[in-house]
């Protein structure tokens, strides 16, 4: 037995960036080639076998892969299990069965989702990937607008080879498969079938020694952190979008996005309607009857409304200009107030005996509503 594990990656033969697809299909071959029913009683085959179901084990587990591509085998080694790296192993038939059973639905998915709660968009040749990260604010920084600094993990640019992959004092070479085409052609009787190039995945070079920090890849997961200016008047769903501040690009490629997407976190007092704001505001039904001068919030401070007599329950009053800023520029959208009258409940003995000496001194002509839909309603039944 080797005393250090081969890299995972190696083991299945496929590309560091090997969708999930590509991994199965590789696993699926070799698992196939070396299982022990297949070869009995060859040691070795049992041990490849093992070695694969292992390597299949981790590289399909989008968190195990990551901690993979972070951590390399020694996140995975028994003797480190202890340290809370996480499991590998696990049963080699089991993953077999797994494997050739499908996992169902809703499997794989993409180890940024697993980081970043979001879509990784698809890379084009060495670009990295773009990222979302998504911000909670608080209306009262989208409001005034705020600068935030966002921590988070991504691939960047692999320090110990400078993004090249290649171990110090080795060499990309041109793949010696391919000759540096990228595609192989094989016969199958008198048809040539041209096919990707299994070595170097297509990439007409290889590297002669992987760098032992990323294993080749020229980037590795690190912990980073972004200031983000956030102008005021966002709201849910805006996107911003940092250009350059996404994934490393691998092997020279330019770097990746990052996208921000935001939301607003519901206030105690502000609803927001696009620009506008909306306020709900009780205010006591003697006040709404007499009329009066009533105190409402807004975003930069108290202002006072005057509320005339005989105001209605629903009756709304608008601030101009005190909503939030447009984000565009277009101007501030406004505080709407709406009223909402509140009966009066619990009442004390004395309380009590004030609205029924008022309710003595009333006549109908106080509330017109009520008479006008008496009257209505008496016409109705004739
Ligand atoms: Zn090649
Ligand atoms: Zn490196």
């Amino acid at each position: 037995m080797p005393s250090t594990k081969r890299d995972f990656y190696e083991v299945l033969g496929v590309a560091r960036t090997a969708t999930d697809e590509e991994l199965k299909k590789a696993y699926r071959k070799l698992a196939v080639k070396y299982h022990p029913d297949k070869n009995p009683g060859s040691k070795e085959a049992e041990e490849r076998f093992k070695e694969l179901g292992e390597a299949y084990g981790v590289l399909s587990d989008p968190q195990k892969r990551a901690a993979f591509d972070q951590y390399g085998t020694a996140a995975f080694d028994p003797r480190a299990r202890a340290n809370g790296a996480g499991g590998g192993g696990g049963d080699p038939f089991d993953i077999f069965r797994q494997a050739f059973g499908g996992r169902g639905g809703g499997g794989g998915g993409d180890f940024f989702d697993q980081f970043f709660g979001g879509e990784a968009e698809e890379s084009s040749g060495g670009r990295g990937e773009d990222l979302r990260y998504d911000l909670e604010l608080t209306l009262e920084e989208a409001f005034n607008g705020v600068e935030k600094e966002i921590r988070f993990t991504k691939p960047m640019t692999c320090e110990g080879c400078a993004g090249a992959g290649a171990e110090k004092g080795s060499k990309v070479v041109r793949c010696p498969q391919c000759a540096g085409r990228g595609r192989v052609v094989t016969s199958r009787g008198i048809f040539s079938i041209q096919q990707t190039c299994p070595r170097c995945q297509g990439a007409g070079e290889s590297i002669e020694k992987p760098c032992r920090t990323c294993g080749g890849e020229g980037r590795r997961n690190q912990s980073t952190s972004v200031r983000i200016r956030i102008p005021a008047g966002v709201d849910t769903g805006v996107r911003l979008r940092s250009a350059g501040n996404g994934a490393a690009g691998v092997r020279g490629g330019t770097n990746g996005d990052l996208h921000v997407v935001l939301s607003v976190k519901q206030h105690s007092l502000f609803n927001r309607d696009g620009d506008d704001l909306l306020c709900e505001v009780p205010i006591s039904f003697v006040q709404a009857a007499l009329g009066g001068e009533v105190d409402v919030p807004t975003m930069t401070g108290k202002a006072r409304i005057s509320v005339p007599n005989g105001t209605q329950s629903g009756t709304k009053f608008r601030l101009k200009g005190r909503g939030v800023k447009n984000v565009q520029g277009y101007g501030t959208g406004d505080l709407i107030v709406r009223v909402n009258v509140e009966i009066p409940q619990k009442l004390n003995a004395q309380q009590r005996a004030a609205l029924e000496g008022f309710a003595r001194v009333c006549d109908e002509s106080v509330n017109p509503q009520a008479k006008g839909f008496f009257d209505r309603a008496k016409e109705f039944f004739g």
